[in-house]
């Protein structure tokens, strides 16, 4: 059967070197058709890699024979010869029969989140992140090599339920260039020097003054830098009543020294208080997400889930109380209150023109904008396509004012033109009406 010849791809040696293998046929070129890559010794590692993507292959199995470990990796074996390749022709063809009943997601333009899901999917393995100390980010996952964006793409898909997280790791962040490459360090807690170093504290009994060690020391001796006198006998005429740290730099005295963080890769200095931290996870895949590969499509994000991380959502149910609530107090303590309904008109619009994952973007950044305008006092709701917004303290004008501001940030950081529709309600002399709307 001819589709039983396997057409292997050399990357890094010239195919006409290999030994003839029966049933098999190599090539060099990128752009024929090939089933399997072969990665040589020479071979450019990041081209190849970036060549899979660009190509659409980055699900395509890959054969090291490089004889070193390669991030992306299926089999392994030294030498193209015979006898390995029989070695390991079953299992690669079972790869190649599963990949084979996937659909063709090369045409999605969710390529990149639906090929996280088919390599997690052929290779019935997790997505695991591993230390990766050449990458800013110090974490990256092996299996997704050729990907950018990893992370982000992960975090989409587990929004989506097509992943589950679980904990790998926690790492710091540089708040200046986001980097994780960082040095941790006991730091003096005046200038931030790390050149603090331990000094025994002595207590001269006869005077009663109290110092580090280093004020005593005069060559071989010990004298006390207030009286003059020197410190012959230990429980005699002094004591070391412990240890304390003392900088190098401002001679400041302290019992504990900060921890602080210098940046490698851009040399910014952050207190241990004011740093980031990032949690980094391992994914697997989900029965959802498993549909999702084998239909070849994502599911829509509903409207909410990408708002639901905003402060003060509320169930429908649990909004009403409080609007209701919220009224009665306004009126009896004369407060300002005012509600609202933002629904984003052109949404519809923006599912058939862009693909899920801009989609997804664009909702994430309007939300962090609205986020900005919401207060802990506010009360949020998503029903269907509209958010409503209940803000406590706050004029109608005012109101109108924050929205002003989120239509300007929004016109800045989002190419495409979201329209937002306002709607206040006249809450205070008819609260049914805005309830009524949101049934
Ligand atoms: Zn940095
Ligand atoms: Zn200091
Ligand atoms: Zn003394």
């Amino acid at each position: 059967m001819k589709s039983d010849i396997l057409n292997i791809l050399c990357i890094g040696h010239p195919a006409q070197l290999l030994a003839p293998i029966d049933g098999l046929e190599y090539t060099e070129d990128m752009n024929a058709s090939f089933d399997v890559i072969a990665v040589f010794p020479d071979a450019d590692i990041t081209a190849l890699y970036e060549n899979m993507f660009s190509l659409k292959k980055m699900v395509c199995p890959v054969l090291n024979l490089t004889g070193k470990p390669l991030k992306r990796q299926d089999f392994a074996f030294d030498i193209f010869i015979e006898q390995n390749w029989s070695l390991i022709e079953t299992p690669l063809r079972a790869l190649l029969a599963k990949i084979a009943l996937l659909p063709d997601i090369s045409s999605s333009p969710d390529y990149s989140l639906l090929t996280c899901l088919a390599l997690s999917y052929t290779r019935e393995q997790d997505l695991m992140a591993q230390w990766n100390a050449s990458v800013p980010e110090l974490v990256d996952y092996p299996l997704l090599s050729g990907i950018a964006s990893q992370r982000n793409h992960l975090e989409e898909l587990t929004a989506l339920g097509l992943l589950s997280a679980s904990s790998f790791d926690k790492v710091h962040i540089c708040s200046s260039c986001q980097s994780s490459r960082l040095n941790v360090r006991e730091e003096c807690v005046k200038c931030n020097s790390s050149h603090v170093d331990e000094h025994s504290l002595i207590h001269h009994y006869r005077c009663a003054y109290h110092g580090v060690s280093d004020e005593f020391e005069e060559e071989n001796k010990l004298i006390c830098p207030k009286c003059n006198h020197e410190l012959r006998h230990y429980g005699v005429d002094y004591d070391r009543s412990g240890n304390v740290l003392q900088c190098e730099e401002c001679k400041e005295i302290m019992t504990e020294p900060n921890i602080g963080f210098v940046c490698a890769d851009c040399g910014t200095h952050s207190t241990g208080d004011a740093i980031k931290v990032r949690n980094w996870s391992n994914y697997s895949l989900t029965p959802s997400g498993q549909n999702a590969l084998i239909t070849g499509s994502l599911p829509k994000r509903a409207f909410a889930s990408v708002f639901e991380h905003l402060k003060g959502v509320y169930t429908k149910h649990d909004f009403i109380a409080i609007a209701l609530f919220s009224r009665e107090t306004a009126i009896r303590y004369k407060r300002k209150l005012s509600a609202f309904r933002i629904e984003i008109v052109n949404l519809q619009k923006m599912r058939n023109e862009m693909g899920n994952q801009e989609l997804n973007r664009t909702l994430a950044m309007l939300a962090e904008v609205i986020s900005e305008v919401v207060r802990t006092t506010d009360a949020v709701t998503i029903l269907e396509d509209a958010l409503y917004l209940l803000m406590s303290e706050t004029s109608s004008d005012a109101a109108k004012n924050a929205f002003d501001r989120i239509d300007k940030k929004i016109k800045t950081i989002i190419s495409y033109p979201v329209k937002l529709q306002y709607q206040e309600y006249d809450f205070f002399d008819d609260p049914k009406i805005f309830i009524g709307d949101m049934k």
